[in-house]
């Protein structure tokens, strides 16, 4: 059957087929300075699927994902203090312990999400000589040009600039939207190597003296090494397709003429209230977040599944905790399967599979394929056959479908309030708050339980 992908390079859907027997991927992904949010968790529940769908066809991944713990500053635009230099001075650490730190929470949570993980997880700060060997290469095919500021890329060498998106360079202002820079040949020419001031934490050796990585480096260098010139799919958020990626384009075409993926794929933002949910503007959710609700992270992702993945998402509480009833539903739908004996024709069941991956194989059309699960998990014979079937379906969706469904507590609007003000009390290291309200909550009939996984509330 075939596949179908939306190539954000060429704006339509494309028949996929590899270049080789095994598909190769590239992900964007995490910079790890903050708790990844619910909206960050979006672009890798996409990430996912097309994995599983991929694999549901059929083929092999080699799949590699990038950790930012370097070079990410405020600013797409090469703009602002890095990231996680910020992070450290403000928690007062090393930036390498607060990478590890929020990494190591970042990678609990993708399995919370069963998340399958790329088969390659590779760290910017690990990769510095071979992105320096890409700085060397884009200078020496004159691309790249140095200034007391550090290595920039002159897109006036390219034949196309954007090639992504269709935003216009000559009808830019300079300054608009990035500071004006004299000494650069070009107002969008972009960072490849920064020189570091004398106080900047982290910082390497390097043939135009210590500095440290623009951004988009790190992607074109590791995605090189691990995947070679030219791979299969590229993917990330919408937010990457008008910097991140058109300069990974560029930058790619500097060293060695090739854009290095044949479709780039991007998916939509999880909005709250209309807006964008970003770390920035201070409105975001966690899993635990979620947790604390009573709403486990695989209702997130079958959440996730109502929308399609180019369409924008919006989060509310109430479609959180619908979700999550849904996904018991789900689940007490499978074991009546798989307890029951009457027969299913074969053909009803050949009917549902081609409808589920006809949905899935459009465009990754989850909405679509979530239908006809539902359609299996409703059909009114019960038997073992649509068991299998639903849990062959679970190989593309991962919701662990076959797991046992525990005793959900409803929470009440009141309860749910307190625990989001207990939550913040305890971000804010009020324990004698966090104390205080844990014990109205006991007086209202709830405990809390506060595990390495979060807090949990039960019903006294
Ligand atoms: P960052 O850790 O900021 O580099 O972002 C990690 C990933 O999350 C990127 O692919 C972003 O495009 C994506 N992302 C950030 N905010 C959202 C959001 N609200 N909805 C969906 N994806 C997002
Ligand atoms: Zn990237």
């Amino acid at each position: 059957m075939e596949l179908k992908l939306y190539n954000t390079l060429s704006r339509k859907k494309e028949v996929f087929t590899p270049i080789n027997d095994i598909v190769r991927i590239y992900s964007c992904g995490p910079t790890v300075y903050s708790y990844a949010h619910i909206g960050n968790f979006r672009a890798y529940v996409f990430m996912d699927t097309l994995r599983r769908v991929l694999k549901y066809n059929g083929y092999k991944v080699k799949h590699v994902m990038n950790i930012t713990d370097v070079g990410h500053l405020e600013s797409d635009a090469d703009e602002g203090e890095d990231k996680i230099a910020k992070a450290a001075k403000k928690e007062n650490k090393d930036p390498y312990e607060i990478a590890k730190y929020y990494t190591e929470i970042f990678l609990r949570d993708l399995d919370r999400l069963n998340i399958d993980k790329p088969e390659i997880i590779c760290k910017a700060t690990e990769h510095i000589n071979e992105m320096i060997e890409y700085v060397s290469e884009i200078i020496k095919n004159g691309y790249g040009y140095e200034t007391t500021k550090g290595i920039y890329f002159d897109i006036s060498k390219l034949d196309k600039y954007p090639v992504l998106s269709d935003r216009k360079v000559d009808e830019q202002i300079a300054g608009a939207r990035v500071e004006v820079d004299n000494e650069k040949r070009n107002p969008e020419d972009f960072a490849l190597w920064i020189k570091a001031p004398e106080k900047h934490i982290m910082k390497w050796e390097s043939p135009w003296g210590l500095c440290y990585p623009g951004w988009h480096i790190e992607c074109s260098a590791m995605s090189r090494k691990y995947l070679g010139e030219e791979f299969d799919i590229h993917t990330g958020g919408i937010d990457h397709i008008p910097t991140h990626h058109e300069n990974e384009i560029a930058q790619s075409k500097g060293r060695c003429g090739k854009i290095p993926a044949r479709f780039w794929m991007h998916c939509n933002f999880l909005q709250i209230n209309g807006g964008k949910m970003s770390k920035s503007l201070g409105n975001i959710y966690t899993l635990d977040t979620l947790k604390e609700k009573n709403i486990e992270p695989l209702s997130y992702k079958l959440l996730c599944f109502s929308s399609h993945y180019r369409n924008k998402l919006n989060f509310t509480f109430e479609g959180a905790v619908s979700s999550n009833t849904s996904l018991i539903r789900l689940r007490e739908g499978y074991r009546a399967h798989l307890l029951g004996n009457e027969k299913v024709e074969k053909e009803i069941i050949n009917e549902l599979e081609e409808k589920f991956h006809n949905a899935i194989n459009d465009d990754l059309n989850m909405p679509e394929a979530m239908g006809i699960v539902w359609e299996a998990v409703r059909y009114p014979k019960k038997s073992k056959d649509m068991a299998n079937l639903l849990l062959k379906f679970d190989e593309v969706l991962g919701l662990r479908i076959d797991e046992e469904v525990e005793n959900n507590v409803e929470i009440p609007e009141e309860i749910s309030n307190l625990l989001e003000e207990r939550k913040l009390a305890r971000e804010n290291k009020d324990w004698e708050l966090s104390d205080k309200i844990r014990d109205i909550l006991k007086e209202k009939g709830y405990i809390i339980k506060d595990t390495k996984d979060g807090s949990k509330v039960e019903k006294i």
